[in-house]
């Protein structure tokens, strides 16, 4: 087994992966290596995962149900706190049905390889997340990948009723939104399937938090597949498919990691499900947020560096070289500030990152010592 290289060479490029110990995050705050920093490298945007709302109820189920679901959802693990979550997801995004499962990268990967044969071809962004890429490459169809957010390139692979287009509402490495008024009417045209994933949209953008479609003006309905994450902003873990009630039916038959895979813990369901709850509400947080994000974009606007045009939570300096990024996310580190550092492949060669994501939880005052951070370590 060739692994032993495979690590030396991606140590010798810079490339090698770090694994932080956190001993708690506490609001704004993360503690770990004996010292407690700023947060800007988590995807908790609305700053749910502390909320005491989601901690009582994940108590309670705990009491009510215990900790685990003992089985998987079809043997005897859907309890009636999963469909009480399934029921608020619908009504809040506009779905006819819900499949609940214990993670994005699960969902992505029982969706795209339950549907698509080798009849089938795949139509995915280049920066797709790698839960769709790779459940693309595994499954019977071809894949064609087409340049970034360009309709010109998706048009030019596109054959009428051959298959799923499949693109992120928010790009997760970048910010920017998909071309979704594009996508949609591409779709309708060449009567193709189309799936959204919202991991970063979803409880941040649109009408009560809705997502990507809602802040475009676009319904769920508008697309035949939406998936959607609970480990972002709403603060918890697990994700969902919505669809028709047939595309449900269907994915709950032939979705290997739903039939497969023990469902989610009954305080895990009932903290999304208040999680749900106070995003639904919570344009207080959404409006602060906002004003965060204009506040640091205007902050950095002076500094020499590229920062992507990203209107959302995920604010990427682009650093270009992998050991430099390192190097001043060290820097930020010793100032008392954490961000992510990442590098290919995650991102493309050439533009590893400072990938900087603000919440609701942060203070003016906290962007204020972020810019002037990256001021006196750029
Ligand atoms: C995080 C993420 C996923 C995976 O979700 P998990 O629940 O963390 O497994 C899928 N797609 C996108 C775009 C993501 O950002």
């Amino acid at each position: 087994m060739p692994f032993n290289l495979s690590l030396a060479n991606r140590e010798a490029a810079g490339l090698k992966r770090r694994l932080a110990t956190v001993d708690k995050v506490a609001g704004r705050l993360l503690y770990a290596d004996q010292g407690a920093y700023l947060n800007f490298a988590g995807n908790d945007y609305l700053g749910l995962s502390q909320a005491p709302e989601l901690r009582l109820a994940a108590d309670d189920a705990a009491r009510e149900y215990g900790v685990g679901a003992v089985a998987s959802p079809l043997v005897v693990g859907h309890h009636a706190i999963h469909r009480a979550l399934e029921a608020e997801l619908a009504d809040w995004l506009g779905l006819e049905a819900v499949l609940l499962f214990s993670s994005g990268f699960s969902a992505n990967q029982a969706v795209i390889k339950a549907l698509l044969t080798r009849e089938h071809l795949c139509w995915q962004d280049k920066l797709n997340h790698a839960s769709l890429q790779e459940a693309g490459l595994l499954s019977p169809a071809r894949m064609q990948r087409f340049a970034h957010n360009d309709m010109a390139s998706l048009t030019a692979r596109l054959k009428p009723q051959s298959g799923l287009i499949i693109s992120e509402g928010v790009f997760s490495m970048d910010g920017d939104l998909g071309n979704w008024p594009e996508l949609v009417a591409l779709a309708e045209q060449s009567q193709n399937w189309l799936m959204i994933d919202d991991a970063h949209g979803l409880g941040v953008l649109g009408r009560e938090g809705r997502g990507t479609l809602s802040h475009l003006g676009l319904e769920a309905s508008q697309v035949q597949i939406m998936m959607g994450t609970f480990g972002k902003a709403l603060g918890v873990s697990g994700a969902f498919v919505g669809g028709s009630r047939a595309l449900i039916d269907y994915l709950q038959n032939y979705g290997r990691s739903y039939v497969y895979s023990t469902h989610l813990p009954p305080p895990q369901a009932a903290a999304i499900l208040a999680a749900v709850r106070l995003a639904r509400h919570a344009d207080d947080k959404r409006a602060h947020l906002a004003e965060l994000v204009e506040c640091f974009r205007q902050g950095v606007a002076s500094l020499p560096c590229e920062l992507l045009p990203s209107i959302t939570a995920i604010q990427p300096l682009v650093i270009g070289e992998e050991n430099r990024t390192l190097a001043l996310a060290d820097r930020l580190k010793a100032l008392g500030i954490w961000v992510g550092a990442i590098r290919p492949p995650t991102v493309p060669q050439g533009s590893a990152r400072l990938r900087i994501t603000l919440s609701a939880a942060h203070q003016r005052a906290d962007i204020d010592t972020l810019v002037s951070a990256l001021q006196a370590s750029l």
